[in-house]
């Protein structure tokens, strides 16, 4: 059987983003394969951590794609302050054709076109992909999942941070479909009354319900204390568009500072706020560049001195236009911002802007938490839900094969042993024994 097959097979997806199949993505020709071992969000210790112990598996199997890709450059990159996985790796890697990318603190550096830029200076173009500037980008849990893959092994389990205000902040190893709350339970429980973010501080999505699951694209659970700024702005009110028309002081500032647009692809989410203030999508000017805003949310959590949301308004607006029909032209618009280098953005003054600093400390590994029930969804990938190849009542063993994609998707494994106690259209529900 091919790569590709192994890794349809397999079930995977890319593990650090939406979960893009990543059969689709490999099944192609290009010139750089680049290894995201970046972890872009802050309080996250995944990406280290699999380094660190995977670091000769990773290096094989990224050479071992780089040839099917026929790459003439295969670069691990990583943060150079991740000194235990850069030892690794550069023991791993030396004799290799591999190389080692070592990345600043700054965020976002783990963003897919920021990482393009910085290993081959080229810039993917609004509505484009990296595969249009000749690169391939996998996160580097979804390479060691490929890894499995070739081994015959399926996507099953899924290593996960647990931090924030949490009594022992830790890193977690668990199968697919555990509810979050035997994370939360690993880490010593909470410590005060928190709302959840699953994910990075940044980009994570809120939650009160820790009866979610832990997906193949879950990558962190955050305790944060209910009041606390950052849930503020995470926050979405049906005030935001008054707010937007009574402060907004059209500084710009958010647009100066954000990444994209640094990249010469024209993002001005002050024009978001505009359009988002006078309900005028007209007030957006070039809306081409609203599809580049990949919702890092630098313009909310840092550039915005009037505690506006700018990226948020980015989202509406792409949505919105979406809706309309409008599609994204491939363009570069604009050079490189000379200045780009300077705009970059610490990371620890970011995490003193989100007053989250007293969080940042070691997840060290504490490894696997076993769940006796696991409720596996049927979406955990691009495209629409797979369909259920097991019914109520099945024994399905670890590993085997339980849903499939209807189009776009991915195949599904359980990951445990046990009987199918449900299966509805969002879930399959796994019971041990
Ligand atoms: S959203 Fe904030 S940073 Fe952006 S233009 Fe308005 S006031 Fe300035
Ligand atoms: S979220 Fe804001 S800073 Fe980030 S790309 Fe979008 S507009 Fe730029």
């Amino acid at each position: 059987m091919g790569l590709i097959e192994q890794i349809r097979d397999a079930g995977v997806v890319g593990a650090g983003g939406a979960g893009f199949p990543t059969d689709r993505k490999l099944n192609c020709k290009a010139e750089v394969f680049i290894v995201n071992g970046i972890e872009c969000e802050p309080l996250l210790r995944t990406d280290r951590h699999v380094m660190e112990q995977n670091a000769d598996l990773i290096v094989k199997t990224v050479q071992e794609i780089g040839a099917f890709l026929e790459a003439k450059r295969m670069v691990i990159a990583t943060k150079e302050h991740y000194e235990d996985a850069v030892d690794a790796l550069q023991k791993a890697a030396a004799g290799t054709n591999v190389e080692l990318h070592l990345s600043k603190s700054f965020y976002p550096a783990g963003d897919e076109q920021n990482l393009v830029y910085c290993v081959t200076g080229r810039t993917v173009p609004t509505g484009g992909i990296p595969l249009d500037v000749g690169c391939v980008v996998s996160n580097v849990s979804t390479v060691l999942n490929i890894a499995e893959a070739i081994k015959g092994q399926p996507v099953i389990e899924k290593m996960v941070t647990v931090g924030g205000s949490v009594a022992n902040p830790v890193t977690v190893s668990c199968a697919i479909g555990t509810p979050l709350s035997k994370l939360l339970e690993a880490a010593g429980g909470a410590v005060g009354d928190c709302t959840y973010i699953v994910g990075g501080p940044l980009m994570g999505k809120m939650t009160d319900d820790l009866s979610q699951s832990v997906t193949k694209t879950t990558g962190g659970l955050l305790a944060i204390p209910k009041g606390h700024s950052l849930l503020t702005k995470k926050m979405q009110t049906d005030r935001d568009a008054t707010l937007a028309r009574a402060v907004c002081s059209q500084c710009s500032m958010c647009t100066q500072m954000c990444p994209r647009n640094a990249m010469g692809l024209n993002v001005q989410p002050h024009k978001a706020m505009r359009a988002l203030a006078w309900n005028n999508h007209e007030l957006l000017g070039d809306v081409n560049g609203v599809f580049s805003c990949c919702d890092c949310g630098v313009c909310t959590y840092y550039a915005c001195n009037f505690g506006l949301k700018p990226s948020k308004a980015m989202q509406q607006c792409k949505a919105s236009l979406q809706k309309q029909g409008v599609k994204p032209v491939k363009e570069v618009k604009y050079d490189v911002d000379g200045g780009i280098e300077n705009k970059r953005i610490p990371t620890e003054r970011l995490l003193h802007r989100l007053d989250i600093k007293r969080y940042d400390v070691d997840a060290p590994l504490a490894g696997f938490v076993e769940a006796d029930v696991v409720r596996i969804p049927l979406r955990m990938h691009i495209g629409g839900p797979d369909e259920a190849v097991v019914s109520q009542g099945a024994h399905v063993t670890k590993g085997q094969l339980i849903a499939k994609p209807n189009g776009m998707g991915a195949n599904i494994h359980a990951s445990i042993e046990g009987s199918v106690s449900s299966v509805t259209d969002d879930y399959i529900e796994i019971r041990k024994g």
